[in-house]
């Protein structure tokens, strides 16, 4: 989970790195980093937090040169150490290279272990270090840019969006199968590369398209150019940036994430009606959903969950007894529109079950007779490999428990997933287009079982307590 931008310009950009950035802040919130070229070489500035911790006017004016790249992190590979931040930069013969990375390497361990055999030492505990490691490796072979590039797309096993400075040229690739977003445009004076669109509106420019899944887009002295190196038998683009991850206000692949969601919403009002007072969402993350359930069902929608804007991610939190406590801080619910009523409470997914147990219980608190929990997903039931923070499977309640008990353990009247078949209808993709991992437990790559063991750690008991209320009507 990271965000990614690359923007070329007349004068300096770090300023429009800064805001590209943060309309990306949902991507990752642990670090950020910003690296520019000029004449003089690199200037970068990194560090833990958010991007308006991290960054201020100094820094930013400090940052010179016409061309950078930026990144926001969220750690899938590599702990939560300074030397873990990207942008990465590096001397190698005589150029200067800073590279940005979103994705997961599965085979990350094996190539490095292939280096370190032959000498190679490496300084951070992140995957991103290896890609930087095979372009190096080509161009002392002799090779181009382009055969470094290619070579990595041969060597690489996983999912990779990135954005890259050599000597002042902007890069950016994508793997084979299009796993995680990446998407470029134009501003009055450059280009902008970023991981969603929202990152080039934010900037006041217009998105042009997504780069091909095996594509290379190169921003150099002579201009714009494009080379395709690899086209898979079909894409894998993620599902769950569909569900969950990226904006609702971001096109991926010309689709406007908003819209797939409302559709959702109202497929699930025809897989599972309900009579109720109220639709309501668990805001922001379920908002588009139950829009499209309200206006299918022709219930009303009503807020009866206010969020307290000033709150990070309740999953960030370390223990289950803070997460839990969080959320009481981050959602406050309006009694006077619970008091009595039969609400259809939407939301995108349930990952471990502890939130919507938490909300459900505040709702009845407030007075809800009856919760009709409606979700945007199906059942997450396997692990996510490709570059999404998920818990590992033993803590996904999706993997341990069926559709009638996850509905007791978080003590919801009535609960219904939404099928895969209309989920993807929704998208509007071929299934086969499509990465659906965490659904299925089917993935576009072979991940390797030393990685499938990491992520299947002993489940702790205590995330799953008594249900807070007995048996509902
Ligand atoms: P829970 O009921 O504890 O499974 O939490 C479900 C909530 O977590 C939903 O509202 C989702 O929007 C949100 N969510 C889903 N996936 C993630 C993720 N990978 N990181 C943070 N929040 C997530």
């Amino acid at each position: 989970m990271c965000g990614i931008v690359g923007i070329t310009g007349n004068a300096d950009v770090s300023f429009s790195l800064y805001y590209a950035l943060y309309a990306l802040q949902h991507r990752g919130q642990e670090s950020a980093g910003i690296a520019t070229f000029d004449e003089t070489g690199f200037c970068k500035h990194k560090g833990q937090g958010l991007v308006s911790e991290v960054f201020n006017g100094n820094k930013l004016a400090n940052l010179k040169g016409k061309v950078g790249i930026g990144h926001v992190r969220y750690p899938t590979t590599g702990e939560n150490r300074p030397e873990n931040i990207q942008p990465f930069l590096f001397q190698f013969q005589n150029h200067t290279i800073a590279i940005a990375h979103n994705g997961n390497l599965v085979n990350y361990q094996e190539i490095r272990t292939n280096f370190e055999e032959k000498g190679q030492i490496f300084w951070s505990t992140s995957d991103t270090e290896i890609i930087s490691k095979v372009i190096t490796e080509e161009i002392r072979c002799g090779g181009t840019i382009d055969d470094a590039v290619r070579r990595c797309m041969q060597l690489l096993r996983g999912s990779y969006s990135v954005v890259m400075l050599i000597d002042g040229d902007l890069y950016a690739f994508r793997d084979p199968y299009g796993i995680r977003p990446l998407c470029f445009g134009y501003t009055t004076d450059g280009v902008v590369i970023a991981s969603e669109s929202v990152a080039i509106d934010a900037l006041g420019g217009t998105c042009k398209r997504d780069v091909f899944p095996g594509e290379m887009i190169g921003i150099t002295a002579d201009g714009f150019r494009s080379r395709r190196f690899t086209v898979a038998d079909h894409k894998a683009h993620c599902i769950f940036e569909y569900i969950y991850f990226a904006r609702a206000d971001s096109y991926i692949d010309g689709v406007l994430v908003y819209d797939v969601r409302r559709r959702i919403g109202g497929l699930i009002s025809e897989e599972a009606p309900v009579k109720a007072d109220a639709v309501c969402t668990v805001p922001d993350s379920g908002t588009a959903y139950a829009v499209g359930y309200s206006e299918k069902s022709g219930i009303p929608f009503v807020e009866c969950l206010i969020k307290n804007r000033y709150m990070g991610r309740t999953f960030i939190m370390p223990t289950q007894e803070l997460r839990e406590m969080a959320v009481r801080i981050k959602l406050n619910p309006i009694a006077d529109h619970l008091r009595g009523k039969s609400i259809v409470l939407v939301d995108d997914s349930i990952v471990r079950g502890t939130t919507s147990r938490r909300i459900i219980e505040i709702m009845r608190q407030a007075g809800a007779k009856e919760i009709h929990m409606r979700i945007g997903s199906p059942m997450i039931t396997a692990p996510c490999y490709l570059g999404v923070d998920m818990p590992t499977r033993n803590e996904l309640i999706g993997s341990r428990c069926n559709a009638k008990e996850v509905k007791d353990r978080i003590t919801a009247t009535t609960l219904h997933y939404i099928s895969l078949d209309a989920l993807v209808e929704s998208i509007g993709k071929p299934i086969s287009d499509l990465c659906t991992g965490c659904l299925t437990g089917r993935y576009p790559i072979e991940i390797g079982n030393e990685i499938c063991e990491e992520r299947s750690v002993d489940f702790i008991e205590s995330d799953f307590q008594t249900p807070l209320f007995s048996e509902q009507t």
